[in-house]
């Protein structure tokens, strides 16, 4: 969401006359996008900036300093006292008026802030040399969220769920192919719980649910690869499934965190769905007429948690076979009500439960993973692999990495490749033998 938001930001900067500069160093003016969701990403950006003071030469003069997204939204004029190198601060909803807000902070206003709400018919458009890559774009069909689980901090940074209108992201999605995309991600905070005030663009589409009409309706676009996150457990209709049965190039992925595996804990996190909840949604997944692959979130040491609490995350994960799992241990967030709950799981703890699940899930991955070799999967590939210079690298249908070698020229196309090894969090193999370059 952070990477869309900074490619909006551009997009809107250029339009204004703005260019982006080639370095930190010699930028005029320099604005940090920042993240609240836990206490360790909302400090980096107090740390980065103390950073850049340092290195930055007097000679070119000082930079105007912004920060935009969550902490800002958060803290709002205390930003000001935190960091006073800061001249303006923009709130999650203010991307619109970034060019203004520099205006203002170069006429030698001080403390410039705006944390109001998206301008009257704001557009999403985001221009495609500002895209974070030429083959995969970000679209993001909703956002904000309405659930307030009790650690989290997205309903107060983001403020409530807004869809866009279907037939505007349909359009986008028109023009994303027609510059060359080969694959779309629709985001959100929670993209199926989707509900856009005017049914414009799902009309006379099946469906079950507003977000299985959209999928649908992305899907004729005849996009080549269309993935989707996240999904919230409550929301996940079986319709879901269907249209990615329905729909090759719906991809197949389904990410859809649960947070944990006791009902205890679930309760407290006020989630709206039990464990078992959550396995039927499951099952449905795994019951879907392609494998699909399955990844989710967990949070440890959640106030409360207890050893057998630890233990149900521990069962359901064993039982769920995630092919990735991203695990975090509770960070208290300030106003949320767990803040309000003792956080009386110990950092050891929380560290020996992170270890042990990681430890399970690697067993786990690497089952799946190695489960792969000799299989033929699909890749699109995005560029040449950070770690060998004889390597592209992209990802399957399924999301996972896949490094293979090969020449540069297939970077933007989607080949077949054969598994022939499988590492932690990747896979690697070769081009088949006269596999067609889409
Ligand atoms: N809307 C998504 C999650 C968005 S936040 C959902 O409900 O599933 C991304 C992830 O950050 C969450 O899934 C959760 O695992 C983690 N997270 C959010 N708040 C947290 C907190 N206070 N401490 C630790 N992890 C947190
Ligand atoms: Fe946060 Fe819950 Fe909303 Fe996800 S659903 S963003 S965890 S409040």
């Amino acid at each position: 969401m952070n990477v869309a938001d900074t490619e909006r930001a551009a997009t809107k900067l250029r339009a204004a006359g703005y260019d982006l500069a080639e370095s930190e160093s010699e930028a005029d003016v320099l604005i940090f996008n920042t993240c609240s969701v836990r206490a360790k990403a909302a400090q980096k950006v107090f740390h980065r900036i103390e950073y850049l003071k340092s290195v930055r030469s007097s000679k070119i003069g000082r930079p105007i300093i912004g920060i935009m997204g969550c902490v800002a939204q958060l803290e709002g004029e205390a930003v000001f006292d935190h960091e006073s190198a800061i001249d303006f601060v923009a709130g999650t909803r203010a991307t619109d008026r970034l060019g203004s807000l520099i205006e203002r902070a170069r006429d030698g206003e001080g403390r410039v802030i705006d944390l109001g709400e998206r301008s009257e018919g704001e557009g999403w458009n985001v221009s495609p040399v500002e895209r974070h890559s030429p083959h995969v774009a970000f679209v993001p069909i909703i956002e904000g969220c309405n659930k307030f689980c009790t650690y989290c901090i997205v309903p107060y940074s983001r403020g409530r769920e807004r869809s866009r209108v279907a037939s505007d992201i349909v359009r986008e999605i028109h023009g994303l192919l027609e510059s060359g995309f080969k694959e779309v991600h629709l985001i959100g905070q929670n993209v199926n719980s989707y509900r856009p005030k005017s049914e414009e663009g799902l009309l006379g589409i099946k469906g079950a649910t507003p977000f299985s009409k959209l999928l649908r309706a992305v899907a004729r676009t005849g996009i080549e690869r269309i993935k989707f996150t996240t999904s919230f457990p409550r929301d996940f209709h079986e319709d879901i499934v269907a249209a990615i049965d329905e729909h090759d190039n719906l991809c197949n992925w389904v990410h859809l965190p649960v947070q944990s595996g006791s009902d205890r804990i679930l309760r407290r996190m006020r989630r709206g769905y039990s464990s078992s909840d959550y396995l039927s949604r499951v099952q449905c997944i795994k019951r879907a007429g392609r494998p699909l692959s399955l990844t989710t979130d967990i949070i440890v040491g959640f106030p409360g948690e207890s050893t057998s609490d630890f233990e149900d995350t521990l069962r359901l994960v064993e039982n769920c076979q995630y092919h990735g799992l991203y695990i975090f241990k509770y960070s208290e967030r300030p106003g949320t009500p767990a803040s309000r709950l003792q956080d009386d799981v110990s950092r050891e703890e929380k560290r020996a439960r992170f270890l042990s699940l990681e430890s399970l899930q690697r067993n786990i991955q690497s089952r799946i993973y190695s489960g792969y070799i000799g299989e033929k999967v699909k890749v699109l590939v995005e560029g040449e692999s950070a770690k060998s210079e004889n390597d592209l690298t992209g990802h399957t249908t399924c999301h996972k990495v896949l490094n293979f070698p090969g020449d540069s020229s297939l970077v933007g196309k989607i080949v077949e490749v054969i598994v022939t090894e499988a590492k932690v969090n990747s896979l690697y193999g070769r081009v088949v033998d006269g596999s067609p370059a889409l």
